[in-house]
């Protein structure tokens, strides 16, 4: 049985005074759903100290949104994975399609960052999903085992088993417009029967996929209800505890 798990990706929004003010009211929120669903937060990096501290003792954990695949060096303007890891960030998000389609990251960066968030001793969640082009254009399928197998490419199943991946259909974020949920499961199976074939079936039952892309309160109860679907990354309806928390409440 896989445990649901909820992401807060807060992009760049909020500063950390902000963010400390809102996670001391989510605690509170969502501390009745402790064993029955995890749930994480991803602020800006500026803000991780910040909301390390005001979820310190709470069932909220801490996610960043990006790392460099290095450990240290001349990369002005980069934060590495140990960098994170000593904030006490437990997730990190590779490969959104922000990051793909605004600073052109690719699956073979994103599995060298995937390298470096275990090395550093945190777990990925690696985004997927295609454009409206491509879904129109009926590459959807072929478009998720590209970038799930580019990105995944050279792990072990027992690693494997840990990671989470989030099927984001791009025209689905930020738009309003959100994937029926008979479209989400298909991709979510789709993406099952991947990690069947990149390890095996039992550490393919235990990867748990996400679905991303204006999720909300009202229509989280439906795709949170699909066989393969077993969370959620949230966007913009995470930036406030009464919609953040009415989504955990949705699986819990
Ligand atoms: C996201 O950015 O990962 C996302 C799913 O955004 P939204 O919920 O705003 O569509």
């Amino acid at each position: 049985m896989r445990r649901a798990f909820i992401c807060g990706n807060w992009k760049m929004n909020k500063t950390a005074s902000e963010a400390a003010a809102m996670l001391r009211d989510l605690r509170g929120a969502v501390s009745m759903v402790r064993d029955r669903v995890e749930i994480a937060v991803a602020p800006p990096f500026t803000a991780l100290a910040a909301a390390a501290k005001a979820i310190e003792g709470s069932n909220v954990e801490l996610a960043a949104q990006n790392c460099h695949s290095q450990g240290s060096g001349a990369f002005t303007g980069e934060v590495s994975a140990e960098m994170l890891k000593d904030l006490g960030v437990a997730w990190v998000i590779l490969g959104h399609s922000e990051r793909r389609q605004l600073f052109h990251e690719t699956d073979a960066g994103v599995n060298e960052k995937i390298s470096a968030v275990l090395k550093a001793g945190m777990l990925p969640i690696v985004c997927v999903g295609e454009t409206l082009a491509e879904r129109e254009a009926g590459k959807t399928l072929d478009v998720v085992s590209t970038q799930v197998k580019g990105a995944l490419k050279g792990f072990s199943a027992a690693d494997g088993a840990r990671f989470v991946v989030a099927y984001e259909p791009v025209w689905a974020i930020g738009t309003g417009k959100t994937a029926t949920s008979r479209q989400a499961q298909e991709v979510h199976a789709h993406i099952r029967g991947l990690l069947t074939e990149l390890w095996n079936p039992d550490t393919a039952q235990q990867v748990r996929i996400q679905y991303g892309g204006s999720v909300k309160p009202d229509n989280a109860t439906e795709l949170l209800s699909q066989t393969d679907i077993d969370g959620a990354l949230v966007g913009g309806a995470s930036l406030k505890v009464a919609d953040f928390a009415g989504i955990v409440k949705a699986k819990g």
